[in-house]
């Protein structure tokens, strides 16, 4: 069954709980605009940051948690490629977990990476999970969950 995540406020419906109509419709809890389709249930933790890019990686939307743990400002990020404004790096991946999922359509889950929050020098770890769109427009949903060593 498919779930619709916001990816403003990481809200979840799964597909029977969405009222069949012409439009599609945005999300119930905020009234966000658009829900991310996907293939699996899938939960956002308290700081995982929800950022939605189009086919060309440009950002579309940076939600859930995106602000604390990125460093961006609200809409800062929009339009910018999702790649270099997170600084994403995959230190032990023997392909692009990106271009993985943008030309094959599939999901890569808790890939390691470092990413750079805005304004600083260093990058931190973390995992991401990389979803692929199932809509014409294509694009990708990163949810990006920075690890505390410890
Ligand atoms: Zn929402």
């Amino acid at each position: 069954m498919a779930v619709f995540l916001c990816p403003h406020c990481a809200h979840r419906e799964v597909g029977s709980e969405r009222t069949e109509g012409h439009q599609p419709r945005g999300c119930a809890k905020c009234g966000f605009g658009f829900l991310f389709e996907m293939m699996d249930d899938y939960y956002a933790g308290p700081l995982t940051a929800l950022v939605c890019c189009d086919r060309q990686l440009r950002v579309l939307a940076a939600g859930h948690a995106a602000m604390p743990v990125t460093g961006w400002p609200e809409g800062g990020m929009i339009g910018q490629d999702v790649v270099e404004a997170l600084h994403l790096r995959f230190p032990s991946a023997a392909d692009d977990p990106v271009a993985k999922v943008m030309e094959w359509g599939v999901r890569v889950q808790g890939e390691p990476c470092t990413f750079r929050p805005r304004g600083m020098v260093e990058d931190r770890d973390a995992v991401v999970d990389l979803f692929p769109a199932y809509d014409d427009d294509g694009g990708m949903l990163v949810a990006l969950t920075p690890v505390t060593k410890g």
